[in-house]
């Protein structure tokens, strides 16, 4: 399907789920690129075609997210499935420094999103100090 899913496919909540996947892995640009595709997680030659994740996966029950069973291993049919955000924190490797700086990952300076992500709170509250800078028109500093 040349051009990407039609459009009334881009609605669906998978779509989502399939882009952002892509982004981890694919944009070098992408935040989360360090973590995944920075340490060769990669996707499925067959889902570069959103209709088959899709059909691979079947819809994604309320709540739930894209899990990989293995966490050293890219994302493709075998090694995905479709889990709580509680069983997919579990199933996370443990990471005890923050990827970007270095920052120490105490329960203290771990920001745990709602849909069960874990992040540096320093590294979260930097970006979120950029992300209102440039949303009322200030430029960003930025640091590398
Ligand atoms: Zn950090």
């Amino acid at each position: 399907m040349p051009g990407g899913p039609r459009v009334g496919l881009r609605r669906l909540p998978e779509y989502e789920v399939w882009k952002s996947m892509r982004q981890r892995c694919l944009n070098v640009r992408n935040r989360d690129y360090p973590d995944y595709g920075g340490r060769g997680i990669s996707v499925s030659a067959e889902w570069s075609d959103f209709l088959v994740f899709y059909q691979d996966m079947g819809p994604r029950p309320d709540g739930y997210l894209l899990d990989r069973r293995n966490n050293d291993e890219g994302y493709s049919k075998a090694n995905c499935r479709w889990v709580t955000a509680l069983e997919s924190v579990k199933n996370r490797r443990p990471i005890t420094h923050c990827k970007r700086k270095g920052h120490a990952l105490t329960p203290e300076n771990t920001k745990l999103h709602a849909n069960g992500f874990r992040q540096c709170l320093t590294c979260w509250r930097a970006y979120h100090r950029d992300w209102m800078r440039q949303k009322h028109g200030h430029v960003p500093k930025v640091t590398k």
